[in-house]
């Protein structure tokens, strides 16, 4: 039995993990994908303290090497469901594995979110991206559009606009959310033009993707834009429904907890972008970690 299971190896998890193997408990972590959680995906990371600039994914292996050293235990599987046992939770995977527990930390983070029109699913991978860090370099020399207008679009569209030939950030609002200093760093790329309140109404229906039509919402006039690829950076939807039946989730999904991040389960703790919170940041995951392994540290204590 580990005294915690922490589900999601993103920066809370990670962070949770450092937190509790320092107070000595034993941690196992699991993650579905990998280590590092969304943070991978940033190309430059200019507002983590400590760090002036750092890649996304070098941070991320900074904090995974941290907790490796530590002596947390990893296994790459899908939490599928916690059983709430009173004193001892189960924590059961896709592979068929059940973790015993007698904490659990949820940090699971949050996906991206899709478009939702026709074809999109079809052409993921194969000429939509929701990663430029990761697939930007298939499309140097081309012409792509990005669509989305906060934060974590813009700097996904100066990543493109450093090797693509044309990028086209297309935003459904009359202006763009993202910070000030991104768009001033994108409004001089000469090979970026910005199209506002406008939204993607098709994806071109060709045997492979060569573009989009876009609608103008003021007007209702329609334009098709001819692309060799086209990124998606419109915000994140959480993957709570596993653990609805040990923590109560908002009407957008994020999982209710209090200041210390315990949720309505005595022992089921949470932490990160997975939780209902205004900035979903690193900075913000990292903090929700440590306070939640804290606590989940004490309820041990008090078993
Ligand atoms: C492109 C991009 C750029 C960004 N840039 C910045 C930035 O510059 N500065 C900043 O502060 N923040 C930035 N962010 C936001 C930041 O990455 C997130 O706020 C942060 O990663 C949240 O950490 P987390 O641990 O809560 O969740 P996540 O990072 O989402 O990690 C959650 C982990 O849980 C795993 N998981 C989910 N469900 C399960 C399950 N059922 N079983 C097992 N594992 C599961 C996932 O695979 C994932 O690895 C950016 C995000 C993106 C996408």
């Amino acid at each position: 039995m580990y005294d915690i299971v922490i589900i999601g190896a993103g920066p809370a998890g990670l962070t949770a993990a450092v937190y509790a193997r320092r107070a000595n408990k034993t941690v196992l972590i699991l993650d579905k994908a990998g280590f590092g959680g969304q943070i991978t995906f940033s190309p430059k990371v200019e507002n983590y303290p400590g760090f002036e600039s750092v890649s996304g994914s070098e941070l991320a292996d900074k904090m995974t090497e941290q907790v490796l050293s530590q002596g947390a235990e990893v296994e790459i599987e899908n939490a599928l469901e916690i059983k709430d046992n009173g004193a001892t939770k189960v924590v059961v995977t896709e592979d068929g594995n059940e973790y015993e527990c007698k904490s659990v930390i949820i940090a699971a983070g949050a996906q991206h979110r899709h478009l939702g029109i026709d074809n999109e699913e079809r052409f993921i991978g194969d000429g939509i991206s929701f990663c430029a860090v990761c697939d930007g370099a298939f499309y140097a020399n081309k012409t792509v559009a990005l669509i989305g207008g906060g934060n974590s679009a813009l700097q996904e569209a100066i990543l493109l606009s450093e090797t693509s030939k044309k990028v086209y950030v297309i935003q459904n609002l009359d202006f763009l959310t993202g910070e000030q200093r991104l768009q001033e760093i994108l409004a001089k790329r000469g090979n970026v033009e910005v199209i506002l309140g406008t939204v993607v109404k098709a994806i071109n229906d060709t045997p492979t993707f060569s573009g989009i039509t876009l609608l103008k919402t003021a007007d209702g006039t329609e334009t098709e834009l001819n692309l060799d690829g086209m990124f998606v950076a419109i915000g994140l939807v959480p993957e709570n429904e596993p653990f609805k039946n040990v923590a109560d989730l908002d009407q957008n999904g994020y999982i209710d907890a209090d200041e210390k991040c315990l949720t309505k389960t005595a022992g089921v703790f949470v932490a990160g972008d997975c939780r209902q919170k205004t900035v979903r940041q690193v900075t913000t995951a990292t903090a929700d970690g440590a306070v939640a392994a804290i606590n989940a540290c004490r309820y041990i204590d008090s078993l």
